[in-house]
């Protein structure tokens, strides 16, 4: 391992290294080749002690994947090559290692997108339609931007995806620096996090402490990130106190109220909710209808009503759904030369989300795909085994049918075997997290996407 090789432990090393590879080959003529490939072929042997031998998976999700459903049939293949009573036991591969804070590698870390978006992008004020589903945030954080007097601090933003609250956030930083102002900082948690620990971990600790000094507004992203980790929770909450007593500007956004916030400390839920808490409910249809007609007409298109009514139902539950559909639309017309009508906006709709639109029957195909994709029925999905693999399945399918469809939690618990909705919560966050840090589980959920043609 640090290069000092054990002579006597060399051949035997090369034996078994030797014989895991004939038992992966085996192993993987068994199972469909595409699991094969993703699961079993990544498989390395990391060392022996007594009559165990440790061997690594990248990532965690597809540890949990292989020692559920592959590591008694490596075993009993392996005890056959080299005819010795051995014991298998799958770890996460080291410098591959993700989901606990503290470990980010950096090959994994990279492959997290935090937001790198350019300020004085589309993300201003005036390209924010507001509603009431919307209007104490927005108007929160106009505040804010104009640095009024009475702007709320901390002013804590919380609703559902793709409803606007980056776009808030990076609306304030925006007229920041129009304003040549210096001392607006946009960061995502995982960010803050991962700066955090770098500098704990080399000497850089008192920079990364210092680099706030000279700021006057903090736009935290994302906040909900933070739960559970509890050494970059600590720091944020130093960092709270700091600003917060010098008078100077705290904004968060995150996919929850502090109080919903459970894996945050209280003390530091307190803090959050001290200032102005506003949420961002889901955009009426009028709300809805008026951000496609903006957004078509920032690329030079301008839409009959009766398009934009349609294109607005397509998608209740999330902007960037909405954003979606109508970016699709318009090249389509491109580059097929059509005009934007509503056959064509029909067309996509269908495309995207199959004929049915996006009713029950999606709902359905989720877990029909997500069943095929790990080699379950529908009914283990459903049904109560607790089975690791089949638990990361079903949180998969939560995540997926609440993510893109919109669905209620209580309604995705009926669908799920009469399951209570704050399960299905937790599945959700389990797998919001898990996605976070783990590329393996991203590109379980991209392949399971492009599956059902949303990607
Ligand atoms: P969140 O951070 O809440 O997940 P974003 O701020 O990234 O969502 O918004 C997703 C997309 O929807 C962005 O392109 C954003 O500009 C757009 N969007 C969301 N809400 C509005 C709104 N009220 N008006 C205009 N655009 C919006
Ligand atoms: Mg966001």
């Amino acid at each position: 391992m640090d290069g000092q090789l054990n002579l006597v432990e060399q051949p035997e090393m090369y034996r078994l290294k030797k014989a895991f590879e004939r038992a992966k080959e085996r192993v993987a003529e068994t199972i469909p080749p595409m699991q094969g490939e993703k699961f079993v072929k990544p498989l390395m042997v990391e060392r022996k002690s007594g009559r165990r031998v440790y061997i690594s998976a990248p990532g965690e999700f597809k540890t949990t994947w292989v020692s559920e459903k592959y590591l008694s049939r490596l075993t009993r293949v392996l005890r056959e090559e080299l005819k010795e009573d051995l014991e298998l036991v799958v770890e996460p591969r080291l410098n591959e290692q993700s989901g606990s804070e503290g470990c980010y590698p950096d090959g994994i870390y990279h492959s997290i997108s935090y937001v790198t978006e350019e300020v004085g992008s589309r993300y201003t004020f005036d390209s924010f339609v507001v509603g009431d589903s919307n209007r104490v945030a927005y108007q929160g954080a106009l505040a804010v931007a104009s640095r009024s007097k009475d702007a709320p601090n901390p002013l804590f933003i919380y609703g559902g995806t793709g409803l606007g609250k980056t776009h808030l956030l990076r609306a304030i930083e925006g007229e920041w620096k129009r304003s040549r102002m210096s001392g607006c900082r946009y960061v995502t948690a995982q960010q803050f996090s991962h700066e955090f620990i770098e500098g704990a971990r080399g000497n850089g600790l008192d920079d990364f402490r210092r680099s706030f000094q000279t700021i006057r507004v903090l736009l935290v992203d994302d906040v909900e990130f933070l739960e559970e980790k509890k050494k970059s929770q600590e720091e944020l909450f130093f960092r709270f106190n700091e600003f917060y007593e010098s008078g100077r500007q705290l904004v968060f956004c995150s996919d929850r109220s502090p109080r919903d916030l459970r894996g945050l400390p209280a003390r530091l839920r307190t803090r959050l909710e001290s200032g102005l808490v506003a949420d961002i409910r889901l955009p009426e249809l009028e709300m809805r209808q008026e951000i496609v007609r903006r957004r078509a007409e920032e690329q030079g298109v301008s839409l009959d009503p009766e398009v934009c009514l349609v294109l607005a139902e397509s998608a209740p539950n999330n902007v960037r759904t909405l954003e979606g559909i109508l970016n699709t639309v318009i090249m389509h017309a491109r580059v097929g030369g059509r005009f934007v009508d509503r056959d064509l906006v029909r067309e996509v709709i269908e495309q995207k989300f199959g004929s049915s639109g996006r009713g029950s029957v999606t709902a359905e195909a989720v877990l029909r795909m997500v069943a095929h994709h790990f080699g379950f029925d529908v009914e283990d999905i459903k049904g109560p085994c607790r089975r690791q693999d089949l638990v990361l399945a079903r949180h998969l399918t939560i995540y997926i049918i609440r993510e893109h469809l919109g669905e209620s939690w209580k309604r995705i618990g009926q669908r799920l075997g009469g399951r209570d909705h704050t399960s299905i919560i937790h599945g959700f966050r389990k797998m919001k997290q898990l996605l976070n840090v783990d590329h393996e589980a991203r590109a379980c959920y991209q392949d399971i996407k492009r599956e059902l043609s949303w990607a």
